[in-house]
């Protein structure tokens, strides 16, 4: 396992009044774009999706394009500050954990929300700023699909560049190694277009050495695929079911071809009106996902799952612009904790360690336990692929707690630790940084040559550590 050795904050010796001085000169610069604690916009661009996480910059902006995203980073590098890009906040928890964000000014891109869609070419270009919900339907109003993860107000950018896991990727791969084209604005403050002519050694380290480690990315250009309709839905059934759900889902897992992608989770919900009966107040186990294929082939696939009898089962033939509501992932910004690793196999004794920690006897402060699945083209690395071009292992595993309040916020680490502390013998070396929410697990996403590589990079690209990543690379 690799560590930073790099203490919180970019080092540099500048006062607290001299700090604050400076975001008074880059607002006075920057009127109605920078602003500063105390007022309405600071506050609400600083609120989060993760609304567990309070964030503190010394200023905040949101400008409307690249030419002003540069300007700012010139201005605020001259000014001795640092500087944070993030679109929607979704892993503000490893934001605030790796940086201390006293001296640095938060960037939101939510302004920088171009999509365009070139059908012939089969490429999207895509702001800096976009979710997944501004690109879906503009592609598959051509037939076409991207490469997506489960939720559709999650940032493009951040998620696409630490990897980007999709209920497609068994198929097609990660996110990442779908990307032609990234632009971005350096720690100089200049606009560049990188791509794999011009410097394969940065557009490497871009894709899966999380992009604001190397600069602020105002547009990238991704590969779209020919897909209209998928086979994805969800089955369901009470926690009890456990046992005989996990071990057929491990199993199955294994050999279960390339044209599915799913996810099995056990989840717990409080009773709360806002959620449909058969969620609130219940334990259950949910698999998830897609197939692409027809419905019979869907059927095939999926028989031994559906062997198991599930209470509800809704999968079926959909249009592309729907997968997104399979995985039920909030539809609001929400309080929570969260922390991942990558299995391998579990095997028997696996699936028992597992159902220990969150089956139906265990007292568990986790909302939901996920295992995503690996394995086909997600495990595979395209030949001039990036820094994260496949995932090696079987399952992501995701444990998460929804925490309105610091007491369920401690509870839920706890369990995610106790999760984790008991999978170690099925854990590998590798882990995921989108899933990686909070612990010091820097550099674990890579091998030990490629996080060398990727510190070079680093050191060519940003020598003075402006650049505030949620992930950093030192
Ligand atoms: C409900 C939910 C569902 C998820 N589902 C999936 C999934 O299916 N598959 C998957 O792979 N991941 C998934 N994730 C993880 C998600 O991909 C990561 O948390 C990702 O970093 C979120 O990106 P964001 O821009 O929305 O978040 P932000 O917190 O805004 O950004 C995260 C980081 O990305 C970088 N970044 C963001 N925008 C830019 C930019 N324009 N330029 C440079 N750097 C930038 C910054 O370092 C920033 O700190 C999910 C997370 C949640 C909370």
């Amino acid at each position: 396992m690799f560590t930073t050795h790099e203490p919180k904050g970019s080092g540099r010796h500048m006062t607290i009044a001299s700090v604050h001085s400076s975001a008074s000169s880059l607002q006075a610069e920057f009127p109605g774009v920078v602003h500063l604690p105390g007022g309405p916009e600071y506050d609400a661009l600083t609120t989060p999706w993760d609304l567990a996480v309070r964030q503190a910059p010394v200023a905040v902006a949101e400008p409307g394009d690249a030419a002003a995203v540069a300007a700012i980073v010139r201005a605020v590098v001259g000014l001795g500050l640092r500087i944070a890009p993030q679109t929607t906040g979704h892993a503000a928890a490893p934001l605030v954990h790796h940086q201390d964000l006293s001296d640095v000014v938060l960037l939101r891109t939510g302004r920088l929300t171009e999509v365009h869609i070139d059908a012939p070419r089969r490429l999207a270009r895509i702001g800096g700023g976009a979710i997944w919900a501004d690109v879906i339907g503009a592609a598959a109003e051509h037939g076409l699909m991207v490469l997506h993860g489960s939720a559709a107000d999650v940032g493009v950018v951040g998620y696409t560049l630490a990897g980007g896991l999709s209920f497609y990727g068994r198929r097609y791969g990660l996110a990442a190694n779908s990307v032609r084209v990234i632009e971005l604005v350096t720690a100089a403050g200049e606009l560049m277009r990188v791509d794999a002519e011009s410097d394969p050694e940065l557009f490497w380290a871009l894709r899966g050495g999380v992009g604001a480690n190397f600069g602020i990315v105002t547009a990238v250009e991704m590969e779209l695929f020919p897909l209209a309709t998928v086979h994805a839905g969800m089955m369901l059934w009470d926690i009890g079911h456990a046992d005989p759900v996990l071990r057929t889902w491990a199993t199955w897992a294994k050999t279960a071809p390339e044209e599915v992608t799913t996810s099995l989770r056990i989840m717990r919900f409080p009773p709360l009106p806002e959620l449909p009966p058969f969620l609130s107040g219940r334990r259950i186990v949910v698999i998830d996902g897609a197939v692409l294929g027809s419905s019979e082939d869907a059927a095939a696939v999926l028989a031994p799952l559906r062997a198991v009898a599930p209470e509800m089962d809704t999968f079926a033939d959909m249009p592309t612009t729907v997968l997104t509501d399979v995985h039920m992932d909030p539809p609001e910004p929400t309080p929570s904790v969260a922390q991942g690793a990558i299995l391998d196999e579990l095997g028997e004794e696996g699936v028992r360690a597992l159902l220990q920690e969150v089956g139906p006897s265990a007292e568990c402060a986790l909302t939901f336990l996920e295992l995503r699945q690996l394995g086909g083209a997600i495990g595979r690395s395209p030949e001039h692929g990036g820094a994260i071009s496949a995932l090696p292992g079987s399952f992501a595993m995701f444990a998460c707690a929804i925490a309105p309040f610091p007491e369920a916020a401690a509870a839920g680490q706890a369990a995610g630790q106790s999760v984790r502390r008991a999978m170690t013998p099925w854990t590998n070396e590798r882990s995921f940084p989108s899933f990686n929410h909070g612990e010091s697990q820097v550099g674990t996403g890579y091998s030990a040559g490629d996080f060398a590589r990727l510190r070079a990079v680093r050191e060519r690209v940003d020598p003075d550590r402006v650049l505030a990543a949620h992930h950093p690379i030192y």
